[in-house]
């Protein structure tokens, strides 16, 4: 085993990988960004990720073959490690994966072979300490591994769907067999190969995934006609094995950061179960710096909250060891200083970096030392209380004076051994929401830097209720982050604008700007003080500040599509509050809302969950008033006033002395600033697509209109007739089938399990053929074929009523944790007083295994099969003592 770790650094690695692949017609694809272009997902967590949707149509692949090394995050969401991080030595939340694909092209032959050739011929891998695995039904791969490679047979090993196949991903798509590839490490752990000990001893370095199924909605593998390859090679634990270094930790790029952060824990790090701390620590500042200068900042949601809990935990997991002062700005250091050679981005954003960990720092730091006392309390107080579960309450209080993020409290109560009472967290966290003003904000936008002045404006005038499109004079101008640094946005602030700040629920405007020469695309609009800011991306080479020094006064147009579609929404939105409190009572009063083009949520406070029936008639109340074409009118008056006349306020939102009144004729009458139809028929269709809780006393409703509720209807219509074709019925009948199909399930288990139970006495029969006689107490014992413990129960009852006196012992011969049954017949009980559960009670006192029953019957857990005999000598040695 070579462990010369020059020639094989993470960066050789990355390059032998790359060069092999190149070498065999792969395109190299840079790394996508952490931050995914899907929106469902949190972070890119795979190689496969920015391809996903090549392998179901390789048509649209620029390439046939790719490789690429993928910055991987798997820090929140399905996919996340964190919990593994620090437990593990073999887990990072911040990972890379190298990884090589076939869009339709290659297959499992080159897949495996190239897999193989590399690792053993150009890394050098030693073959003897490899194992491999595949999907248990993929004779294929076991064939390829065994025949083509000449891998030996008793080193490949068979795993089950949850190990070994991937997908789908949602409930019908591409998915496929995988086989993956290990390396003995040699520490300490049970031999016998993965399937054994699937922990540090035998890596898991490389998984070859073979997408080559769809999944159907009907439940069927669709094989696909072009199947494609995706594999995942973690670089880290490649560089593990061919280091020969102690772990993951100790890889040649992860050494220097573990270092940094070693040092600030001073004498502490001595202690071994800093260790751990200091891993997972580095390990999170990795994953940080890597995050935080994509630009995605820390935040109290989504992504950012993932940062925020990252940097959190790295600082309380090095607390009991000593760290006090802020530290993540010098192990940001070295990150940068250890990854910039292959991220030279890293250096450029280093500066960004640590002002954004140190301020996060900073303000942690100086609640958690009293967080960390009042923790101690708080558990002191639930490992004395009978629940041995932290009140909601308490976590809540952590949270909201000391920082503590509810996972974090939750982890620490689970290493004392307690829990934590989530729901409660949840009911105290919503009734702080509501005691703020419930307000749901949209989503926020990134801070940037100063506005410097251009023109001097003091405030921002709306006129956009009615004009679509105004002149303005610009006021303020400033750079700004988009969701990625790479992004760059402008952010500008005019005298006056038709474009709508974010505000009341209702998402900002886009449109088109243009100042001088330049065409401006915003994308939001916001509030910024007493200013209107609009946000727009900045393409051009020139300089913003030049520009727009140059052409101060500019045109502005919003884009009319997308305020309509959000006008639909928030005018439906009235109706929708309108229609709740006639239909469930005027304590219905609105929570927060959310209204953007595309669909709008409305969170209100109500106690119990809608019926379908109230959601009916809220949809049929609603669709009313919008076929009646109402007109929608706004008009400005004194707050007082439009209280009087009856008009809904949200509670807890401040108002001026003048309001604007949105009214829908007689049916609704709102204090909002938003934009609205000028009349309701122009929704067009309109549909709940939810309904649900979202806190204690709070409902959401989601629902549609315009296009998306026209489309939304059309894919039920079409769900509904596949479904019927599924069934081979008209639409209407769907039910009718279902029902009877149903029916028949029932009817064929019923008959199965009459069938199983003939068949137990048919073969209990053949069973007590090998009985034995014990004194005057007939003994058997027997492995019989039962599929699941209620079948093992009907064959020892009918093993009951066959012994005359007598006791049997019978087991699952096939189970993988067998259970094993005690019977004793009723003469044997009332004549010989013998009990299945006073066996049991000594089996589990002499074997050690558990079980329990009934005099007539008792249930024992083996470990195996093997274990079976002992069981059975145990009690024919208990019957010869008895009789
Ligand atoms: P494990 O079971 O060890 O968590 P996995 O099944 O989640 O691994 P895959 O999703 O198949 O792994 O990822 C492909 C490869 O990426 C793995 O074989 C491994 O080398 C690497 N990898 C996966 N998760 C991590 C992680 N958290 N840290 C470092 N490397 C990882
Ligand atoms: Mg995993």
């Amino acid at each position: 085993m070579p462990q010369d770790s020059q020639r094989y650094s993470a960066a050789n690695l990355v390059r032998d990988f790359l060069d092999y692949f190149a070498a065999r017609g792969h395109d190299v694809v840079p790394s996508a960004p952490l931050l995914p272009d899907d929106p469902t997902l949190l972070f890119t967590a795979a190689g496969m990720v920015p391809f996903k949707g090549y392998f179901s149509d390789p048509a649209s692949a620029p390439y046939a073959r790719a490789a690429s090394v993928q910055k991987c995050l798997r820090a929140g969401g399905k996919q996340s490690d964190l919990e593994n991080v620090g437990r593990t030595l073999r887990h990072h939340t911040f990972f890379e994966m190298l990884g090589n694909f076939s869009f339709g092209d290659y297959f499992k032959k080159e897949a495996i072979e190239w897999g193989w050739d590399l690792s053993v011929e150009i890394w050098k891998m030693d073959p003897a300490r490899m194992w491999v695995s595949v999907f248990e039904e993929d004779d294929e791969a076991f064939e390829l591994w065994e025949k083509h490679i000449g891998f030996p047979r008793d080193r490949i090993v068979r795993m089950g769907r949850a190990d070994n196949f991937w997908g789908p991903v949602g409930d019908t798509g591409i998915c496929g067999p995988s086989s993956e590839m290990y390396y003995d490490s040699g520490r300490p752990g049970k031999e016998g190969g993965p399937a054994v000990e699937s922990g540090d001893r035998y890596i898991e370095y490389w998984n070859l995934v073979f997408p080559q199924f769809f999944y159907t909605a009907g439940g069927k593998y669709d094989l696909l006609p072009r199947p494609g390859i995706d594999t995942g090679l973690g670089l880290e634990r490649l560089a593990v094995i061919l280091q020969g270094v102690e772990d993951n930790f100790h890889t040649d790029e992860f050494l220097p950061i573990r270092t940094a952060v070693a040092k600030s824990v001073g004498d502490g790090a001595r202690e071994e179960a800093a260790q751990l701390a200091i891993n997972a620590a580095a390990d999170h500042v990795r994953a940080l710096t890597f995050a935080l200068a994509e630009g995605i900042v820390p935040s109290n949601e989504g992504r950012g909250y993932v940062l925020r809990r990252l940097l959190r935990r790295a600082l309380t997991k090095l607390q009991p060891f000593g760290v006090r002062e802020p530290f993540l700005a010098d192990a940001v250091d070295a990150v940068v200083r250890t990854m910039s050679p292959r991220y030279p981005e890293l250096t450029a954003r280093a500066a960004l970096v640590k002002e954004m960990v140190t301020a996060e720092e900073e303000r942690f730091i100086s609640t958690l030392e009293q967080g960390m006392g009042r923790l101690e309390r708080v558990l002191d107080e639930a490992r004395g209380s009978r629940s041995r579960v932290v009140p909601g309450a308490e976590v809540f209080m952590l949270y909201d004076t000391f920082g503590f993020p509810p996972e974090l409290t939750e982890e620490f109560a689970l290493d004392a051994g307690l829990g934590i009472d989530r729901d409660g967290f949840q009911s105290s966290m919503q009734a702080q929401k509501e005691r703020s003003g419930g307000a749901i904000g949209v989503a926020g936008t990134t801070n940037g830097e100063k506005f410097i002045t251009i023109g001097d404006f003091k405030r921002s005038e709306f006129v956009g209720y009615d004009a679509l499109s105004c002149d303005a004079s610009a006021a303020g101008l400033r750079r700004a982050r988009g969701a990625t640094t790479d992004d760059q946005y402008i952010e500008f602030t005019t005298d006056r604008t038709v474009f709508y700040p974010e505000g009341g629920g209702q998402v900002g405007d886009a449109g088109r700007a243009r100042f001088g020469d330049t065409e401006l695309n915003v994308v939001d609009t916001f509030r910024v003080g007493d200013r209107i800011a609009h946000r727009a991306s900045w393409t051009s080479a020139g300089d913003p500040e030049e520009i727009f020094q140059a052409h101060p006064g500019g045109r502005l147009d919003v884009d009319r599509e997308r305020r309509l579609a959000t006008a639909r929404n928030h005018t439906a939105t009235h109706l929708l509050h309108a229609a709740l409190r006639s239909v469930l009572g005027d304590h219905v009063a609105q929570a927060g809302s959310l209204v953007a083009p595309d669909r709008f949520r409305f969170d209100f406070h109500h106690f119990q969950a809608m019926k379908p029936e109230e959601v009916a008639e809220v949809e049929h109340i609603v669709t009313e008033a919008i076929m009646a074409d109402m007109s929608v009118t706004a008009q400005s008056m004194p707050y007082k006033e439009a209280i009087a006349t009856g008009a809904m306020a949200l509670f807890g939102e401040k108002y001026g002395d003048t309001v604007r009144v949105v009214s829908v004729e007689d049916f609704s009458r709102e204090l909002c600033g938003g934009t609205h139809l000028a009349h309701t028929g122009e929704i067009g269709p309109f549909f709940i697509r939810q309904e649900g809780a979202v806190g204690a006393g709070i409902r959401r409703v989601e629902a549609l209109t315009g296009a998306g509720a026209f489309r939304f209807a059309k894919a039920l219509v079409a769900e509904r007739n596949s479904i019927a074709a599924l069934l081979k019925v008209a639409p209407e009948d769907i039910d009718k089938r279902v029902r009877t199909l149903l029916d028949d399930v029932d009817a064929m288990q019923k008959q199965l399990r009459r069938d199983e139970s003939r068949q137990a006495r048919d073969s209990a029969g053949d069973a007590l053929s090998a009985a034995i006689t014990i004194g005057d107490v007939t003994f058997v014992a027997a492995k019989v074929e039962a599929g699941d413990v209620p079948s093992l129960r009907r064959y020892g009852d009918a093993l009951r009523e066959k012994l005359q006196t007598g006791v049997a012992v019978i087991s699952q011969s096939q189970a993988d944790k067998p259970v094993c049954l005690i019977v004793v017949s009723d003469r044997a009980v009332s004549e010989k007083s013998i009990s299945a559960a006073d066996i049991t009670r000594e089996i589990s006192k002499a074997l050690s295994f558990r079980g329990g029953g009934k005099k007539h019957m008792a249930q024992i857990g083996l470990g195996n099969i093997e274990d079976f005999d002992r069981v059975a000598d145990f009690v024919k040695e208990t019957l010869k003592s008895l009789t």
